[in-house]
């Protein structure tokens, strides 16, 4: 073999992606419910649109961006996430100038410099939805509904809603002062990443996963505490939204999300199981403040991306078995090679019904043929041979039940469109 796949890739096979479509069709469908529209971009875009959004502190710019230079020396980065391009095709096509809100969902792959283990890759996919042009608390219930929506119609358990409120550009500098003051007495305590963020971005401290840094943040002043009364206000009544509507959450306030650009609601949807590291299936929050970044008026954002690979392996953990094995209803046998053609040509004739017909392609014996015919689970097969041939009839063999009769050719197509009615 000349080489194997790039680290941290995947090759989804027949068996498994038939799991996804089942999956993105039913994101699709639940998208339609609630009148979010498709928006289909480019996976890749200038590294501005990164930087400019995503943050300089976050993991993704400082370590996980696939960039590289075009031909013509121009700086492009294989999209890590799908919100920072939704606000550049957000303003590049005027989508501003519709009613709002505009409400989006995009799916496809993303790319990462990132560790490869168990649900973390450096190309996966995600679903994620965004929308702009509402500031209500309302819509923040929505969108989280939306995501939980999907889970439940999955059949999946143990998952929690994680929510916190993460503060706006009138609270959040005060709370960073605090946050500094406080960290800087444990500075000795903190990983090498984390003495690092403490003058740049000390929020993102709340967010480290090693342990000793984990202790310190326990003391730590909180953005609930620091939040200032809009942004208060805003959390409490997204909570009694979701109160009315019965989804349960936990207010975690260390949640503060790996993007910098997240004000006030931030979330995830994490696995509980005690065996998963990966546990977050999905992310997200509001970003009020991006689209004026990006050169355009003041509006508000807000949305999630959910990992397709980690919930197709919860969907395993679980033992969820997806309906999307599709069996086909006849198999047709011929016998020697001016069967084969005939065969061929009644195939193509069912299958023009609708009808989902396989065919023998390698000169089975009749044997080897029955045996496939049975690992298809097919309703029907259609048996013919030379003298059949002669007589210008086919044998048609129900397989539940063993019995055969004889139909004319001529009528054979008829025949099994009526008998799987
Ligand atoms: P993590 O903390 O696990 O790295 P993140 O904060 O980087 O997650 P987001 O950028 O919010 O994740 O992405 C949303 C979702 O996309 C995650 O909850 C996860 O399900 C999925 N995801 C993120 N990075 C990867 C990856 N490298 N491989 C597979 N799925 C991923
Ligand atoms: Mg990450």
């Amino acid at each position: 073999m000349l080489t194997t796949r790039p680290t941290g890739t995947n090759d989804f096979l027949p068996g498994e992606s038939e799991k996804w479509q089942y999956i993105e069709q039913l994101c699709r469908q639940v998208c339609a419910e609630y009148g979010y529209k498709e928006i289909r971009l480019p996976i890749f875009e200038h590294t501005e649109v990164y930087l400019r959004s995503v943050g300089e502190t976050s993991d993704i710019v400082e370590k996980e961006m696939y960039s590289f230079e075009d031909k013509g020396f121009r700086h492009m980065t294989l999209r890590p996430e799908g919100t920072a391009g939704t606000v550049r095709a957000f303003l590049e096509n005027k989508l501003y100038a519709d009613p709002q809100p505009t409400k989006l969902y995009y799916m496809g792959p993303m790319f990462r410099y990132d560790k490869p283990q168990a649900g973390r890759y450096r190309q996966f996919n995600q679903f994620g939805i965004e929308v702009f042009g509402a500031d209500h608390a309302g819509i923040d219930a929505e969108v989280i509904t939306l995501a939980v929506e999907i889970f439940r119609r999955l059949g999946l358990t143990g998952l929690s809603v994680k929510i916190n409120t993460v503060g706006c550009a009138d609270c959040r500098p005060k709370h960073m002062e605090e946050l500094k003051t406080y960290f800087r007495q444990y500075e000795d305590k903190l990983c090498d990443t984390c003495r690092d963020r403490l003058e740049r971005n000390p929020l993102r401290i709340l967010d480290c996963k090693e342990d000793g840094c984990k202790e310190v943040c326990k003391g730590a002043p909180t953005t609930i505490e620091a939040a200032c009364d809009n942004c208060s206000t805003h959390f409490n009544k997204l909570l009694e939204y979701l109160d009315a509507v019965g989804i349960s959450y936990e207010i975690d306030t260390n949640l503060v999300r790996g993007l910098d650009y997240y004000v006030r609601t931030a979330f995830e949807v994490v696995i509980n199981s005690v065996g998963s590291a990966q546990n977050a299936l999905c992310g997200g929050g509001r970003y009020n403040g991006m689209v004026e970044q990006f050169g355009g008026d003041d509006m508000p954002g807000i949305g999630y991306a959910m990992g397709m690979e980690r919930l197709l392996l919860t969907l395993k953990e679980q033992g969820i078995e997806l309906p999307v094995s599709k069996h086909p209803e006849v198999y047709i046998a011929p016998l020697g090679e001016a069967a084969q053609k005939e065969a061929f040509v009644l195939t193509q004739a069912l299958r023009g019904k609708g009808i989902y017909t396989e065919k023998d392609y390698l000169g089975k014996s009749l044997k080897a043929q029955m045996k496939a015919a049975d690992r298809f689970q097919v309703a029907y097969t259609v048996i013919i041979g030379d003298s059949e041939l002669e007589k210008g009839i086919a044998v048609v063999r129900e397989m539940a039940t063993g019995e055969q009769h004889e139909v004319a050719l001529s009528q054979l197509v008829e025949d099994l469109e009526g008998r799987l009615k």
